[in-house]
């Protein structure tokens, strides 16, 4: 634990929207952009690489639009070392630039077709230009993991002469190890400002080379949400972050509890899906299925998990099927709040048995009703199907109309979607949108059997509030298994917020 504390608060650049919206088919708009700066700016984190000025207009109006909005973190352009980025940048108010020079031969002999002394002259000016024109300047050297460390450094000094706030160095191509980052920064982090690490994830050590800059005494950490970039992407905020909290004991200042909620939006406005097995933030990062480990967990959570869920703001799930034991099943019951004694307990691991004996996965949904039927509870959905039509074709919008009875009420709603599922799972939620907010998490089908008579078994993930379930529905019928499954997650949602509502009043 050697140097890291010695150093004082651990800074956070947070480039989601720069280099985390260059990970190839990512684009994001100016509505996405100021969504993501909100949470980021409400996580904490100090500095929002907003975008690069000179992209486009409405990358500009994007990056205005993040400057104007009052957050308290400080806003950055990307820029390069041309005075006209700076102008650009000027014209979007933010407050800082992160002025990117080519550092190796290879950049700036076969990309920028120049020379050490040129791109030295460059930098200097630019660096001047922009401290005259009023901005932060941190100077950071592209592919310095690649370059002649002496002449970095000789960069780096000719830009503090000039001014330069802050430095940065980038492992573009993502090819350090802790070591060798370790000897870099202890010579760097002597150069009389702060220094920033920026480091990609080529070889799955971006976030281990970040810590060891952290250790050798950088100042500022460079990273992304849910580690998304370029190629293999950038060093990932929540696994920077909780490394330093949970492993190193640091207090970063950021609020780890809301890293989930950030994770789940800026996976949603990007489009990329995170692999299962991401670290913190992926899906089962702290699923557990049932079998031994579980009987651990019921004993201890701690014996199987390093954190705790709650500490990112997640929650923890068990997934039950075949293996399942009497104490994976009562551990089960026992998140949903419910409680069975023993006799009741062995009914229910038999027909969960008996369901994964099937084949089958056994969602939330399906535990509950087994529950209930063992436990005798009796529940009546509150929203019940009438009637649903869909019309879906090549020439028109595809769109449906529900009726529903909500809380005994008829509701009738209509509602146009991408396809059909969607259309009929859009028109359900409007139609209950009054009484509760469920989103659509994920959506997932499979054919049980071949030919386009298949039966098809639809899973959802549902979420209201930070709750979150699964839920499944089957058939031949694509669109109504889609239905059944929404519905199943919509009513198991409301009923497990009013069983909430009857705890908190009971105390
Ligand atoms: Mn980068």
């Amino acid at each position: 634990m050697r140097g890291i504390d010695l150093f004082g608060k651990i800074r956070f650049l947070d480039t989601t929207l720069r280099d985390g919206e260059q990970t190839p088919g990512v684009s994001l708009c100016m509505d996405e952009k100021l969504a993501i700066a909100q949470g980021l700016d409400s996580l904490g984190v100090d500095v929002i690489e907003a975008g690069s000025a000179m992209t486009s207009e409405g990358e500009r109006l994007s990056i205005k639009a993040v400057a104007d909005f009052g957050l308290k973190a400080e806003i950055c352009s990307y820029v390069r070392a041309l005075t006209a980025d700076i102008d650009t940048a000027l014209a979007c108010d933010v407050d800082s630039v992160h002025l990117v020079v080519p550092v190796s031969d290879l950049h700036i002999e076969c990309k920028l077709k120049s020379d050490r002394k040129s791109v030295i002259n460059k930098a200097v000016q630019v660096t001047e230009y922009a401290k005259d024109h009023g901005l932060i300047v941190e100077l950071s050297g592209e592919d310095a993991s690649r370059a002649d460390q002496d002449y970095l450094v000789s960069l780096y000094k000719a830009g503090i002469e000039a001014g330069a706030d802050r430095l940065a160095f980038c492992d573009t191509v993502g090819v350090l190890v802790p070591e060798v980052t370790g000897d870099i920064f202890s010579r760097l982090s002597q150069l009389g400002v702060p220094i920033s690490i920026h480091c990609h994830n080529d070889f799955g050590m971006a976030t281990a080379n970040t810590i060891a800059a952290l250790r050798a005494g950088a100042a500022q950490a460079h990273v992304t949400v849910n580690g998304i970039g370029e190629r293999a992407g950038n060093a990932s905020l929540e696994e920077v972050v909780m490394t330093l909290e949970s492993l190193y004991k640091i207090n970063t200042g950021i609020k780890c509890q809301d890293i989930y909620q950030l994770s789940r939006l800026v996976s949603r406005m990007t489009g990329l899906p995170m692999a299962p097995n991401k670290s913190i933030v992926g899906e089962n990062a702290f699923t557990h299925e049932a079998g031994i480990h579980v009987h651990g967990l019921l004993a201890d959570t701690r014996t199987y998990e390093p954190i705790h869920p709650e500490t990112v703001g997640r929650k923890r799930r068990i997934v039950l099927g075949k293996h399942a034991g009497r104490a994976s099943v009562e551990l089960a019951l026992r998140e949903f709040g419910l409680l069975a004694t023993e006799q009741q307990l062995a009914q229910i691991v038999t027909r969960v048995k008996e369901l994964g004996d099937k084949g089958k996965r056994v969602s939330d949904a399906d535990l509950q009703t087994i529950a209930d039927t063992v436990l005798s509870i009796q529940v009546e959905p509150k929203v019940k199907l009438q009637e649903v039509t869909v019309v879906a074709g090549n020439t028109v919008t595809p769109t449906a109309s529900v009726k529903i009875l909500l809380n005994g009420a008829m509701k009738l709603e209509a509602g146009t979607g991408v396809g059909p599922v969607d259309a009929a799972i859009n028109a359900i939620r409007r139609a209950i949108s009054d009484v509760a907010d469920v989103r659509l998490e994920e959506y997932h089908v499979d054919a049980i059997t071949g030919g386009t008579n298949a039966l098809v078994e639809v899973w959802v993930t549902m979420a209201m509030a930070d709750r979150k379930i699964t839920a499944r529905g089957a058939g031949a019928d694509i669109i109504m298994a889609s239905v059944e499954a929404v519905l199943e997650g919509i009513n198991r949602l409301m009923r497990l917020e009013e069983e909430d509502k009857a705890r908190c009043l009971k105390r």
